[in-house]
């Protein structure tokens, strides 16, 4: 499946050694437009990981760019790590957080963040003309960079907002889950130096994943138990290439992955004032973080590459995704999974409460999720939702979006299937899923005529 951010698919048939090349030589073309610089390469712990890396090693090389080989490390190490390097951008070799047999190829430009729509489009025009850089007769150089994990590790515990001595002296118990993804390589050593006492399941970086491997809460069935086994304060899980992380409280409940970003944004801004910049989809729970210090909230396009930016635009001071990834921009503009465990690591040391409290302190919401297909012309389904909920607040940005007060619904044509995603967030379930159940009915009513 190609999309503006890159290419994915089942390996062996879709994913192959020789599609993985021309990525990586078209992406070689567009970066060879930029001065100076060599390409970061980085993979998660999936088999064929070392594999398709090699191809995207060669594939650069031969276009006579300069490589840096990473090696197994987190995302964000590998974002963090273009900055170091002063590097053209990076080719990070993930499928995040889908099935064990996918993989895929993640697309860094050489201000650390993701590719913008734009260049995301001139990388697949390069793709399909097979236009190449005429290229010199000379290979680019391959260096290893064993380093990168160290390095974001580092800048972690440097951070101001992060404070080893006093989470030292509490040290809680952490119940770790990395799904036998890239999040051992970093995560257990992050949570030891900060202090907490850790407790790690599938902590192996062989690329074994032993459950679905996205860290939504029906995933975290294993984490739930070992946090009771434990009786750890609390459980923490990433997703494989550990730019995503969800949490479980201390009574074995996973939270939801949407709690993530709001404890982080309620951390944050206990410590510094400014906006904080969510997409549209982002569970309300983050609004009301902000809201305890009158923090503005602006709502992008889905997509970690939109929040970025609109995060550098608006000179947010925290932001992200209601998926469990957390931006925070004294870091830099990625979604980091080890940044946000030490965010919450601090959080739940300095205000003195369990995980169950905080959640508790606030209002609670369902979020519902669904499909639709066969759906017409979009405007004319968007033009009947419109018509109907005129009290609603209308947002445009990406699909319609309707919010009234304490519940919305965010209503979007998919990237890479021919569908319709609705989802919708309000104090009930009963009212979430007569707000889908509604849209969906208005949506084909509006097709048919
Ligand atoms: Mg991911």
């Amino acid at each position: 499946m190609r999309s503006v951010s890159g290419v994915r698919g089942i390996v062996g048939t879709d994913i192959t050694p020789e599609l993985v090349t021309r990525y990586a030589r078209a992406f070689g073309t567009l970066m060879l437009r930029d001065d100076g610089g060599p390409v970061v390469v980085a993979r998660d712990s999936r088999a064929s990981g070392a594999m398709l890396a090699s191809a995207v090693v060669s594939g650069l090389r031969s276009l006579g760019c300069d490589v840096i080989d990473c090696g197994l490390v987190p995302t964000p190490s590998a974002q963090l790590a273009v900055e170091h390097h002063s590097a053209r951008g990076a080719i990070v070799v993930t499928a995040s957080h889908n099935p064990i047999e996918w993989n895929a190829l993640k697309f860094i430009g050489p201000d650390g963040l993701f590719l913008d729509s734009e260049s995301g489009e001139a990388l697949q025009a390069l793709v399909s003309s097979g236009d190449r850089e005429a290229g010199s007769n000379d290979q680019g150089s391959l260096a290893v960079d064993d380093q990168a994990a160290d390095r974001h590790l580092d800048l972690i515990l440097q951070l101001p907002f992060v404070d080893a001595e006093s989470v030292g002296r509490r040290s809680p118990l952490v119940a770790l889950d990395c799904v036998r993804g890239a999040g051992g390589v970093i995560m257990p050593a992050l949570l030891e130096r900060l202090g907490c006492e850790v407790r790690v399941i599938n902590g192996e970086t062989d690329g074994e994943f032993p459950r679905a491997p996205e860290p939504v809460a029906q995933n975290l069935g294993e984490l739930c138990e070992f946090v009771i086994e434990t009786g750890a304060d609390f459980g923490l899980a990433v997703d494989p290439d550990v730019d995503r992380l969800a949490i479980v409280d201390e009574t074995g409940t996973a939270i939801g992955e949407d709690y993530t970003l709001a404890f982080a944004v309620e951390f944050i801004l206990s410590r510094k004032h400014g906006p904080v910049v969510i997409n549209l989809s982002t569970s309300q729970v983050v609004d009301d973080a902000a809201a305890r210090f009158d923090a503005p909230v602006r709502r992008t396009r889905v997509g970690e590459a939109n929040v970025a930016r609109a995060m550098r635009q608006e000179a947010a001071v925290i932001g992200g995704e209601g998926n469990g990834g957390v931006i925070l921009p004294d870091l830099h503009l990625g979604r980091d999974a080890p940044l946000a465990a030490a965010l919450i690591a601090s959080f739940m040391v300095a205000f003195d409460l369990s995980v169950s409290q905080v959640v508790n302190r606030n209002p609670k919401y369902r979020i519902i999720k669904d499909k639709v297909s066969g759906i017409g012309a979009i405007e004319d389904a968007y033009d009947r939702l419109r018509e109907v909920y005129g009290g609603a607040t209308c947002d445009t940005q990406d699909g319609l979006r309707l919010s009234w007060g304490d519940r919305w619904l965010h209503v979007r044509p998919s990237g890479t299937e021919p569908i319709v995603r609705l989802i919708a967030e309000a104090p009930s379930e009963d009212v979430a899923l007569s707000l889908i159940r509604k849209a969906k009915e208005l949506m084909v009513v509006s097709s048919n005529s």
